[in-house]
């Protein structure tokens, strides 16, 4: 068993292609782009020409059938320049269009994936509603069958790319007096849609990355756009869980790695009483921990997209040790990426306040890991849920 985290010279490769562009392309107009909260039009085209937008789909589709440890890399590189961008390119292809070729039909996936993969279709999962956060099953969120369509009525909240979607997969009602087994996943296209309601959401950090209050008001979709089954969407939304939060660790681990980095590089150059502050046992101590912080996250990651990838059934959900091992991935990277970040400003001291300062970007993006995808809360229910069950086998 190799636990060197050695990657294979492909995973490489990828890494360093993918690296090279964010270096390249993103990193000079990331300052601007995070100050005036503005998302860069073409990134999606940019990384289907890098072949990124579907690291997991098979190649009919038009994607790299890769696996969920090469999605975690590219989602990884990408946030050590921007943890923001990291989360819109998860909250599309792994959220939104991971998902829907998990659950929809062999036609619609090679109609509408390919173009996904392509740049030319961003996607975005829409669950979470004004009153129903953690509590995602008391949506109220309805779609009534009305002769070959559904209308849909009824608000999303937090929806990552809505401003900017050209596809949406969300999830409602369909027969509301059976609780979580009367809800149904559709899909449509939003900017060609009527009733549907998009406002932007001011938000002070994930900048660059749009978020969307969305409202449909008698929104009518065809009944071909059901996905999944009728009254299963809870199987559909399932199904994409664990694969997202262990998927979603690359955006902090990005951000970790790139806060170790640059502090060290300061703590270098930064000369105070005579020395380089890098000298002072105190700030040792920080990087030291920083190192080892971020050391722990990756091997937390890496090893539950590996565990993933293994697997024949990667649906996860409740009663398997994916989901454990998937929420305890997120669960410890995104605490210890708030953590490394506020380390990574107090080496900086006052120049860590400054936006000019990528660490000051970093902070204020990873403190939605301990919210988005699950709060840490609900990650420790399900963590122990899962270790209070009767087959729990430690070892794994
Ligand atoms: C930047 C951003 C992007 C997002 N992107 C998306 C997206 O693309 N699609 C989408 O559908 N959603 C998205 N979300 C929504 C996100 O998943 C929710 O914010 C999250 O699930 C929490 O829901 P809530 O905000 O309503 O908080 P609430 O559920 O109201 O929770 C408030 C507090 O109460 C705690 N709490 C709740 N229930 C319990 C309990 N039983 N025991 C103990 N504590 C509890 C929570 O942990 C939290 O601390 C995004 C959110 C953010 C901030």
């Amino acid at each position: 068993m190799a636990l060197d985290f050695t990657f294979t010279e492909e995973q490489k490769m990828l890494e360093e292609s993918v690296y090279r562009w964010v270096s390249d392309w993103l990193e000079p107009q990331m300052e601007e782009l995070y100050e005036k909260d503005e998302f860069p039009q073409d990134l999606f085209k940019e990384l289907g020409k890098l072949g990124v937008n579907g690291i997991v789909f098979d190649e009919r589709y038009g994607g790299s059938a890769l696996g969920y440890v090469e999605t975690l890399l590219v989602y990884e590189t990408i946030a050590r320049v921007s943890n923001a961008l990291s989360m819109t390119v998860g909250a599309s292809q792994t959220l939104c269009f991971d998902n829907f070729r998990k659950n929809a039909g062999e036609k619609e996936k090679l109609d509408i994936l390919p173009r996904a993969c392509g740049g030319e279709l961003i996607g975005c999962l829409g669950i979470t509603e004004p009153n129903a956060g953690s509590d995602a099953m008391s949506m109220t969120t309805r779609a009534v069958k009305k002769g070959d369509r559904y209308i849909i009525n009824g608000s999303k909240i937090f929806i990552t790319n809505a401003p900017v979607a050209d596809f949406m997969l969300f999830y409602a009602k369909t027969d509301p007096e059976k609780k979580a087994h009367g809800m149904s996943a559709f899909w449509f296209y939003p900017k060609t849609t009527k009733g549907f309601i998009v406002e932007k959401i001011k938000k002070w950090g994930m900048k660059s990355s749009p978020t969307g209050l969305i409202t449909f008001e008698d929104m009518e979709i065809p009944e071909g756009n059901l996905v999944g089954e009728y009254n299963n969407g809870v199987a559909v939304l399932t199904s994409g869980l664990c694969t997202e939060r262990i998927t979603l660790c690359g955006c902090t681990l990005g951000s970790q790695r790139s806060c170790l980095e640059l502090s060290l590089k300061y703590a270098k150059e930064r000369v105070q009483f005579g020395k380089p502050i890098a000298s002072f046992q105190l700030i040792q101590a920080k990087l030291a921990d920083m190192y080892c912080d971020y050391k722990a996250s990756k091997w937390m990651a890496y090893s539950a997209a590996s565990y993933c990838d293994s697997l024949k059934d990667k649906r996860g959900g409740k009663g398997t040790d994916l989901d454990r091992i998937s929420a305890a991935a997120l669960l410890f990277c995104g605490e210890k990426g708030t953590k490394i970040a506020l380390d990574a400003i107090q080496i900086h001291g006052g120049y860590g306040f400054c936006t000019e300062y990528a660490v000051s970007r970093h902070l204020l993006d990873q403190k939605v890991w301990e919210i988005g995808a699950g709060t840490s809360e609900v990650r420790r229910m399900i963590i122990a849920r899962e270790l209070l069950r009767d087959d729990f086998r430690s070892g794994i």
